[in-house]
């Protein structure tokens, strides 16, 4: 496994870390079982999060006598310094430990960064628990390019690590990565697969690993072959070749930017349409030739995408402005319902 520094932290992070949002899908006992595997690579960044229900906990049971084999960092969607100073508490104590590495504000959004940066907000909780040595090193998450660069342009002194999508069809934050990257800010690569929009991981993760503008990509896992998996594309990395540019611009054509990255922002529907699903499920249907397979698990969903009412309100929320209804308009003509 290859180590890169985490710019100004110092920290030295396996390339290929683990990212622990699916986490929150499997139990105490896998969770040990994918630590163990993590450990046994090497692969030593776990990123969660106080929004991944028990992730925080499950991680933090896995990491008893071993915690410090790992950079551990997590993030809240805390916004004022109160709320923020209560939930890193909260993951001190999910993750049984007296310090976490780095602890990070939870997708940002740009209105909010005046709010967060300002008096009262919670930054100041992250700067005070770093003060009191619960944290070491303060970053920030999000999913808009524009919320990006607001922040690295105000706060990029103060700032140490930002996690950002890019993967093979998701570049949109590239100019301010880079300029991050100059600052001495760590860069987090988060939704490598494009939400699960990638089939060929080890090409994805290469090409992030290629790129040179992120230090790290934080793939999910799930279960200890995920981790495997990640692993064995790891001693694969190098130069991209021809044949692998070809690929992801024909991965570029086909899948475009009118895609749903899972990221669950849209949520809740008032209806109960699990939106996120449905769409995985019409690719599948339609991408990878699971047409039946996937046709049994859309059926067995409560909701399915002919029941949206058209309010819009989800649209208001996902970070990529995509348009929920069409696309829920266009699973429901795969599926007939
Ligand atoms: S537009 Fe449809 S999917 Fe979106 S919140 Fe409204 S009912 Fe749910
Ligand atoms: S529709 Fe948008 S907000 Fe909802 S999961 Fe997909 S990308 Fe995220």
């Amino acid at each position: 496994m290859k180590y890169v520094t985490l710019g100004k932290t110092g920290l030295k992070a396996a390339v290929v870390s683990f990212g622990g949002i699916p986490i929150q899908r499997s139990d105490a006992a896998n969770t040990k079982a994918v630590v163990d595997k993590l450990e046994q690579y090497g692969m030593n960044y776990i990123d969660t999060a106080r929004g991944y229900t028990v992730s925080e906990e499950y991680l933090g049971a896995a990491l008893e006598g071993r915690r410090d084999k790992f950079i551990l960092a997590t993030k809240s969607m805390a916004r004022d310094k109160e709320s923020m100073a209560r939930d890193i508490q909260t993951s001190l104590n999910n993750l049984r430990t007296d310090h976490i590495d780095v602890y990070q504000i939870h997708n940002l959004p740009e209105k909010q960064i005046d709010q967060v940066f300002g008096p009262g907000g919670a930054w100041e909780a992250l700067e005070e628990a770093k003060v009191a040595g619960k944290v070491g090193h303060l970053g920030v998450t999000a999913h808009s390019a524009d919320a990006l660069a607001k922040m690295v342009e105000l706060h990029g002194d103060k700032i140490e690590t930002v996690m950002f999508p890019y993967n093979i069809v998701e570049n949109q934050g590239v100019e301010t990565l880079q300029k991050a990257k100059a600052l001495g800010i760590a860069t987090i690569a988060m939704k490598p697969l494009a939400g699960g929009n990638l089939e060929d991981w080890e090409l994805a993760l290469k090409y992030i690993a290629a790129s040179g503008l992120m230090d790290i990509s934080i793939p999910g896992m799930g279960s200890p072959e995920e981790v495997d998996r990640n692993a064995a594309a790891a001693e694969h990395f190098g130069p991209l070749t021809q044949e692998d540019l070809d690929k992801c611009e024909a991965i570029r054509k086909e899948l475009g930017t009118q895609f749903c990255r899972r990221c669950g922002y849209c949520a809740p529907c008032p209806n109960g349409i699990d939106i996120p699903q449905n769409f995985l499920m019409a690719n599948y249907a339609r991408r990878y030739g699971l047409a039946d397979w996937a046709r049994a698990r859309y059926d067995a969903m409560p909701y399915h995408a002919g029941s949206c009412v058209q309010c819009g309100a989800c649209e208001k929320r996902c970070p990529y402005h995509l348009p929920i209804r069409d696309m829920l308009m266009d699973v429901a003509k795969v599926f007939g319902r």
